[in-house]
């Protein structure tokens, strides 16, 4: 039996892209991610309607490319924020807790990033038409991410509660 012919959607013809080595995304490789990542952050500097989830934005893309948490500095420094969104609503005393709590000489050694890193990607939040729908793509790609990261969830909480203790001994403004 002859089967039926796929049509060839744009979509069909995308997925046939070379993926990021990273993320996975079918984009067209490692670099014209990171391209399109650069476009987003632009946007969000460029549109106040888009700033609102830059921040998380940043955290998503982060923890799914390697380049972006070499360090054990900036990897806490994303996988908290993404706790903090997701387990703490955004708590802005908490965000500057990391803020500030990170900002010093921190040091750990780095768990391996996991192979898995979540099945959305920046292709979820570039396919988002309007600001509205970008919030949420973005807030779907943050639920993804940190479901990929579930081995270090305790880890996340771990480092938010002693930053938060730091922060409210050196008696800052918070
Ligand atoms: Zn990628």
């Amino acid at each position: 039996m002859a089967r039926p012919k796929a049509a060839m959607t744009a979509r069909s013809a995308e997925t046939s892209a070379q993926p990021c080595e990273d993320c996975g995304a079918p984009i067209g490789g490692r670099e014209r991610c990171d391209k399109l990542f650069h476009q987003l952050i632009a946007r969000d500097f460029s549109d106040a309607l888009y700033f609102g989830s830059h921040r998380l934005l940043v955290d998503c893309y982060a923890m799914q490319h390697e380049r972006y948490i070499h360090s054990y500095k900036s990897f806490a420094a994303h996988l908290t924020g993404l706790c903090c969104a997701l387990e703490f609503a955004d708590d802005a005393k908490l965000m500057r807790a990391i803020h500030l709590g990170l900002d010093g000489n921190v040091k750990g050694d780095r768990p391996p990033v996991p192979r898995d890193r979540g099945e959305l990607t920046i292709l979820s939040v570039i396919h988002a038409g309007g600001a509205a729908r970008h919030h949420e793509a973005v807030r779907a790609w943050a639920d993804s991410v940190w479901r990929a990261w579930s081995q270090q969830h305790e880890l996340a909480r771990t480092l938010l509660r002693e930053l938060r203790i730091a922060a409210e001994n050196t008696n800052r403004e918070l």
